[in-house]
């Protein structure tokens, strides 16, 4: 089974940061992404970043990244997480949204199972959930490209705000990073056991 990390966006993308600069989002979430690889790596799994550039890589692109490792070794033998922070505004001021969700396409997929794992480690945080489970789980669905257009399970995670004062304090603490880095390796690693 190979496990592939995304990171969301790029230097170049504008926008994503918090207030004060002081998070940017493309920034931690690679610094996320390598850590929960190489712990994953550490404990006999097989796990690899789909974009380790700087810049923003599309969305075609990441998907064409993905799509071909299913096609190279089966679909079934691929998951995806994409690791993002979440803004409730446009970055210029602070905001009061907070907490942490998880994202999958529409309708009853592999991807749900997954979502499940992540949401039971995000759980065991202190963390604010947000979920939606009108549909009977706890992820919430929506349209976004990397989960509508990639062939093997995926599931896109909003860490905490970046617009949240409090959020970002946590995030960018030794703590934070260690909280979110071990939720992911958690919540990969019981899933992969369900399998
Ligand atoms: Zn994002």
């Amino acid at each position: 089974m190979k496990v592939l990390i995304d990171n969301g966006h790029g230097v170049d993308t504008a926008g994503k940061r918090s207030p004060d600069g002081s998070l940017r989002e493309y920034k931690y979430a690679r610094e996320i992404a390598e850590k929960v690889v190489s712990e994953l790596k550490k404990r006999g799994f097989d796990a690899e970043r789909i974009v380790t550039e700087e810049n923003d890589i599309s969305l075609s692109e990441r998907c064409r990244r993905v799509n071909s490792i299913c096609d190279r070794i089966g679909t079934k033998n691929v998951i995806l997480v994409s690791i993002h922070c979440n803004a409730a505004g446009n970055g210029s001021q602070w905001m009061n949204a907070r907490g942490w969700e998880a994202w999958t396409s529409v309708g009853q997929t592999a991807a749900d199972k997954l979502a499940d794992c992540l949401y039971k480690a995000a759980e065991e945080t202190d963390f604010k959930i947000r979920k939606d489970t009108t549909d009977g789980d706890p992820d919430k669905e929506g349209h976004l490209y990397i989960l509508k257009h990639t062939k093997c399970p995926a599931v896109l995670t909003e860490n905490l705000f970046q617009d949240n004062k409090e959020d970002v304090a946590f995030l960018l603490s030794e703590a934070g990073k260690e909280t979110i880095v071990s939720l992911h390796v958690k919540g990969i690693i019981n899933y992969l056991k369900t399998i």
